[in-house]
């Protein structure tokens, strides 16, 4: 068999996309979900350049849209001071591409502020082990500066569950214990949301994902305020943004490769989703279809058409909907004074109209008994044009 050429191959691709994600496909939008199924008026993913992973003996890259708060530079220390008011900076060091506790000297924190985002960060305790429980290679990362996940030595070194290693301190032990031995690297992957509160009440509690070297530890636990010592914490509001804060808690704890990216905006605050408030759908419908006609205003033809019929799935428009009905009906004409041979030459937009005026129908954007419709199948019958079912 002769091999397909990568450009017959993408062709194909293009073509299988082109039929199945159009345009009246799959189940229209709804109350609460503000596109069709499959819908390609949706934005692509923004497209990211992964980085690489790390092994013991070199980081690995960042993928290309993180903020890096910590590769290896010696001048990143700028990036942070002590955690301290006012701010001085901080006595922690840099060595050897490593960022280091210096024991005595107190928390860090980012000069940079943020709020939701993916986290990753590498540590390692000291290899010379010190000290049991608590005591041994603790740290911590504090997300906003208000919630610990933990950083401890809990290689062979039982603590209380709730401030293990990659527990969110005080409020929930990990799932698992999957560290490394003293001395070596350790990462963390972090998935963090805040608290949401409107008006006095909790509308999300926040979340906190945790994966470590790999193992899942923290799965979506919710947040029950900012956790802490001995004392059971309250849920509460955490600002909008906060720094990233590291533990001093006396061990000469190191840390390297640490960046983050933003995460969008969640439902409740206002970000796209595919589920929304009947509130929020409403008003992203309204500004989809507005995106839709001004791109009919751009387009002739069927092609326009198709785009204004297209927009009413999203939000009435009597406009759009007298203006593509009136195009509608002089397509219909043309059809009707096209006659014998030519019409092979109108197949392509008759079937695309008619699978329109189908799906149209189907969802009542349009009545069942349109005249239009009956015309276009009553043609694609005379002619044999429906696609044979295998
Ligand atoms: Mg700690």
């Amino acid at each position: 068999m002769k091999r397909p050429t990568l450009q017959t191959l993408a062709l194909t691709l293009l073509t299988t996309a082109a039929c199945a994600d159009g345009a009246f496909y799959g189940d229209p939008p709804d109350a609460t979900h503000p596109w069709a199924i499959h819908d390609m008026n949706r934005a692509q993913p923004a497209r990211v350049e992964a980085g690489s992973f790390s092994s013991q003996n070199q980081p690995g890259t960042p993928p290309s849209d993180a903020i890096i708060l910590f590769g290896g530079k010696e001048d990143e220390i700028g990036k942070w001071q002590a955690d301290k008011q006012p701010a001085e900076p901080t006595k922690w060091e840099v060595k050897n591409g490593v960022l280091q506790c210096v024991p005595g000297s107190g928390y860090i924190r980012t000069k940079e502020e943020f709020a939701d985002c993916q986290l990753h960060l590498e540590w390692s305790a000291p290899s010379k082990v010190e000290g049991n429980s608590q005591g041994r290679g603790n740290s911590g990362v504090f997300l906003m500066g208000q919630v610990e996940v933990q950083v401890l030595d809990n290689y062979n070194n039982p603590t209380y569950p709730d401030g293990s290693a990659s527990s969110i301190y005080g409020i929930n032990p990990p799932l698992a214990n999957p560290l490394r031995a003293p001395g070596e690297w350790q990462t963390y992957d972090i998935v963090f949301r805040r608290p949401i509160f409107k008006d006095g009440k909790e509308l999300d509690p926040g979340y906190i994902t945790v994966f470590v070297n790999g193992v899942l530890t923290q799965d979506h636990t919710p947040l029950e305020g900012g956790g802490g010592h001995m004392k059971r914490s309250i849920r509460r509001p955490f600002p909008d943004q906060g720094p990233l804060k590291l533990q001093d808690h006396g061990n000469p704890v190191r840390y390297r490769n640490i960046w983050y990216r933003p995460l969008p905006k969640r439902a409740i605050e206002g970000g796209d989703a595919s589920h929304m408030s009947e509130v929020a759908t409403t008003a992203k419908r309204a500004k989809i279809a507005q995106t839709i006609r001004e791109d009919a205003a751009k387009l002739e033809g069927t092609a326009k058409m198709l785009r204004l019929f297209e927009s009413i799935c999203y939000a009435q428009n009597a406009d759009a909907k007298n203006n593509a009905t009136r195009m509608l009906t002089d397509f219909v004409t043309e059809v009707h004074a096209t006659q014998g041979d030519k019409i092979e030459s109108r197949k392509g937009d008759i079937l695309q109209v008619a699978k329109a005026l189908r799906y149209l129908t189907k969802f009542k954007f349009l009545p069942e008994d349109l005249e239009a419709k009956k015309t276009l199948e009553a043609v694609i019958k005379a002619q044999d044009w429906e696609p044979k079912k295998k």
